[in-house]
């Protein structure tokens, strides 16, 4: 599942392939979009706000989630797919560059001025020029029986954190994920350290929070059922909860995280 500091990487791109030139093709595959056409507007910037990407031309937004598997490719004009055509949700195409978003989980076109019905129920983005610290923690423990691990999954809390660095920055701070978010006494240390976490990885690919960059060593607890602790070498569980499964598998480390 793609993690703030992922979409904030794909925004860049977008923004830095699009802005400032004319859509000369758009290409809308989702049946309540098939007749948009935007050949011949200028874009003027793409922003990410959480986990949601704001594509904005002079009147109108385009606006999309990657959600658990989508994922924006930038080719050249020229350049073959690299995932298959069916797959494509959006196509955006300047005299240059074709953007091409893939198994997008979301896809809309808005005035711009209706931004807000999309983003507007998003806590202080870790990543965004509205970040606050205080506001965010206050927004988490407005409900202070909440565990900890769904209550900074919650994107109207704070937005950008996924199933990822939830893991992760509970097992830095030797939290439980289940622990009630108000009882959580280092919780101003716990959101602060995934946005360092997320200001770290921004600019790359491939995500670590040990700091080590090698496959197989980046992280510490998340999507590694079974392994050995880091730290302790006790068993990495997972407990899977929710509809959408693998979204909601949460890892921690019982010794170095235990309930209180
Ligand atoms: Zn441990």
């Amino acid at each position: 599942m793609p993690e703030g500091d992922t979409v904030w990487l794909t925004a860049r791109r977008l923004d830095q392939a699009l802005s400032g030139r004319e859509l000369t093709k758009t290409d809308f595959r989702v049946p309540q979009l098939a007749e948009v056409d935007l050949t011949g507007q200028p874009v003027e910037q793409t922003v990410s706000r959480g986990k949601h990407l704001l594509t904005r031309l002079p009147e109108l937004t385009v606006h999309t989630h990657l959600k658990m598997e989508g994922s924006w490719h930038i080719y050249r004009l020229s350049s073959p797919w690299r995932s298959p055509a069916f797959q494509a949700r959006v196509v955006l195409a300047n005299d240059t560059w074709q953007a091409v978003g893939f198994r997008l989980g979301a896809v809309d076109v808005v005035e711009r001025s209706a931004e807000h019905t999309l983003v507007g129920h998003l806590g202080p983005d870790l990543l965004g020029p509205d970040w606050s610290l205080d506001r965010a923690v206050q927004r988490l423990t407005a409900d202070p029986e909440r565990p900890v691990g769904e209550a900074l999954l919650d994107q109207r809390n704070l937005a950008g954190i996924g199933n990822l660095y939830k893991a992760e920055v509970c097992f830095l701070l030797g939290v439980s994920p289940f622990t009630p978010v108000g009882r959580v006494d280092v919780l101003p240390q716990l959101v602060d350290k995934a946005r360092r976490l997320l200001l770290l990885n921004k600019d790359r690919a491939d995500q670590t929070t040990t700091g080590n960059l090698r496959q197989g060593q980046r992280l510490w607890v998340y999507a590694r059922r079974g392994q050995p602790c880091r730290r302790c070498g006790t068993a990495i569980r997972a407990l899977e909860s929710g509809v959408e499964r693998m979204e909601r598998v949460t890892y921690w480390c019982p010794t170095c995280q235990p309930e209180t």
